[in-house]
């Protein structure tokens, strides 16, 4: 079993790697964006509380996607393991998903984190808004909020992993085959 936390800054490709590796490994994809869209688009309770916050760049507060993750690990049964793509994105939550997997008597195989520069990124998004119909990734204050949060909330996760010796750092920029291959060797020598 493999349980993996597929990091980086918005636009590093989690998403992209996210679907070859299930397909490769059969894992369960994780990804707690997704799992908000999905609320949003049927206009659940937790959809409607997410929304502001994800419109405007912001971070969900961690214990309303900490209730969410903990929802779906708990109904997820005869799994070979996850691909955590977004979460954590706060070490609180990082701390909160050690604690829910020790539950389930699983732990954290390693970080995988894509390493994207800043400029790249906001190209990427921006192409990316012009098919995904998502309002934060048609303005650039929103896109530029999104990267100043991750810099300031979310970096700090990957120095938990680090503190574990469960990181590896991979170069997110080049061909997706290049960048799957190199995830795939990292996972491979778990
Ligand atoms: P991105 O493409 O920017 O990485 P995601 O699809 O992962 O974005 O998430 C979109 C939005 O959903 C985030 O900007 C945030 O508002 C919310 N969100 C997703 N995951 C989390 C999380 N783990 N903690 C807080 N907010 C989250």
């Amino acid at each position: 079993m493999y349980n993996i936390v597929l990091f980086g800054p918005p636009g590093a490709g989690k998403g992209t790697q996210s679907e070859k590796l299930i397909q490769k490994y059969g894992l369960t994809h994780l990804s707690t964006g997704d799992l908000f869209r999905k609320h949003l688009g049927e206009g659940t309770e937790l959809g409607l509380l997410a929304k502001k916050y994800m419109n405007e760049g912001h971070l969900v507060p961690d214990e309303v996607v900490i209730g969410m993750v903990e929802n779906k690990i708990s109904e997820t049964k005869d799994t070979h393991g996850f691909i955590f793509d977004g979460f954590p994105r706060t070490t609180a939550q990082a701390e909160a998903l050690d604690k829910m997997l020790e539950n389930h008597k699983m732990e954290i195989s390693g970080m995988i984190a894509l390493e994207v520069p800043q400029e790249i990124l906001k190209e990427r998004i921006k192409e990316r808004g012009k098919t995904s119909n998502r309002v934060d990734d048609q303005d650039d204050a929103k896109i530029n909020t999104r990267i100043k949060v991750y810099l300031d909330e979310t970096l700090p996760v990957a120095d938990y992993y680090s503190g574990q010796n469960k990181l590896t750092k991979i170069n997110g920029v080049g061909k997706i085959e290049k960048i799957f291959a190199e995830i795939a060797s990292v996972i491979d020598s778990y």
